[in-house]
């Protein structure tokens, strides 16, 4: 089996209420990035190939190529309006392994075309969930919530997989995530067993990438793509699944309303309700909204029912898997500053962090670091600014 039965990017495109979501074209500056640095050190041709499903969705063609893409594979079926997993699992699927597509993209390899060489999906929470299916149906790993991609080659010695010897695994897509509380990077390498007797091909090597990490690149009106329709089977057995009606429920939690954000984490632990009570004077104090850390929103103490579901709720997270906010005023209370936390926060103007440790990371992102425990901290501040009637 040689590495040439792969080949190409494949970018899963993913659209909510007809649009694009912002990690769309984030994947897709990321796939043009690593496929020009590929071509260039490979003397290949491989390409960006977006994934398109959907009713009526054929003029988005045009944005996806201006961002990158070199192929728009579109499957439009009024079947495919709505996301429903099995189906839209099946026709990614037959799309992925289609030869006839394969040779419209690349006449000179299509004999042996099998499958795509790497595959983005968005990490949403669609994302997350189609990437694990149609990956199941290709037969391969996946890597999920990654925010770093490089391609290398890589020597490596594996009891199993290269039968203890030294094998070189070409164009390798090295597939980063944060770990251990995101203090921690973890490679992974989804790659094929090449030991003669447990001979096994892993390929597409694929991830879904969390949004907000890659810049797409600067749109280009100019450039030049290919639009190719797909028509999917979809028989009787995928349509048991209806959707009825859709309704998207919107946040209860508006961060946009104010000019403050305060947001506090798992250092509330020592007395978790009074805790609590005092961050809401102090967003009372400065008109602020209230934000939490990821682990907060999995409810880790014990509080009144009334606290727990107004605060420790996924709406008030902050970060890769919450919302990005960019507030005047941003205070960190009892948040170590995980590097998923700082990617939500990042972008406020000015930053307050209260935390007894000085080694946390979030003292490297805010402007003024106040060593102490939020329990004697934050009374002192509500005093001084009722003394002084601050109000933002
Ligand atoms: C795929 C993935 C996605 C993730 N997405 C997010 C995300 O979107 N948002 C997010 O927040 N996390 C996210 N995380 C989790 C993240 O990695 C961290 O685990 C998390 O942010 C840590 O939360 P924390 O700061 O509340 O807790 P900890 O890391 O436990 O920090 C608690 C802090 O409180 C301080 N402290 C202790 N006592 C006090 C006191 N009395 N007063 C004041 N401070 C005190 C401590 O010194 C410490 O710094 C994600 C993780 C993964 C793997």
């Amino acid at each position: 089996m040689t590495e040439e039965n792969y080949q190409h990017i494949y970018v899963v495109i993913e659209l909510e209420e007809g649009k694009l979501a912002p990690v769309n074209l984030e994947m897709l500056g990321k796939a043009r990035r690593l496929l020009d640095n590929f071509n260039k050190k490979y003397k290949s041709d491989e390409k960006v190939v977006a994934i398109l499903l959907g009713y009526n969705v054929k003029q988005i063609s045009k944005t996806l190529i201006e961002h990158g893409a070199d192929f728009v594979i579109y499957a439009d079926h009024p079947k495919l309006k709505d996301v429903i997993n099995t189906i839209y699992t099946k026709v990614i699927a037959q799309i992925a392994k289609d030869k006839e597509i394969a040779t419209k993209i690349s006449p000179e390899n299509a004999k042996n075309f099998k499958k795509p060489r790497y595959m983005f999906f968005g990490a949403d929470s669609i994302g997350r969930h189609l990437s694990s299916t149609v990956l199941v149906e290709l037969e391969s790993g996946l890597a999920s919530d990654i925010n770093k991609l490089e391609i290398s080659d890589i020597k490596l010695t594996h009891q199993y997989k290269t039968d203890g010897k030294p094998v070189i695994y070409e164009k390798t897509l090295e597939m980063y995530r944060p770990d251990f509380s995101g203090f921690l990077w973890t490679t992974i390498l989804c790659l094929d067993n090449k030991n003669p007797s447990i001979e096994r091909e892993y390929h597409p090597q694929s991830c879904s990438i969390i949004p907000g990490v890659f810049e797409p690149i600067k749109p280009d009106s100019k450039r030049k793509g290919e639009v190719i329709q797909f028509s999917p089977t979809i028989d009787e057995q995928d349509l048991k699944i209806k959707i009825l009606s859709r309704k998207i429920i919107k946040s209860e939690v508006d961060f946009d309303r104010c000019k403050a954000i305060i947001s506090f984490g798992r250092g509330i632990k020592d007395f978790p309700e009074k805790n609590i009570k005092l961050i809401e004077d102090l967003a009372k104090q400065l008109d602020a909204e209230i934000g939490v850390s990821l682990p907060i929103s999995k409810k880790p103490f014990a509080v009144s029912e009334s606290i727990s579901s107004k605060y420790m709720i996924p709406d008030r997270v902050i970060g890769t898997s919450g919302k990005k906010i960019s507030p005047m005023l941003y205070v960190a209370t009892g948040i170590s500053g995980a590097m998923q936390h700082v990617e939500g926060m990042k972008d406020s103007e000015f930053v307050v962090a209260i935390n007894p440790d000085e080694n946390s990371p979030i003292k490297d992102e805010c402007d003024i670091f106040i060593k102490g425990r939020m329990e004697d901290v934050i009374p002192k501040l509500i005093e001084e600014m009722k003394k002084q009637s601050l109000v933002v």
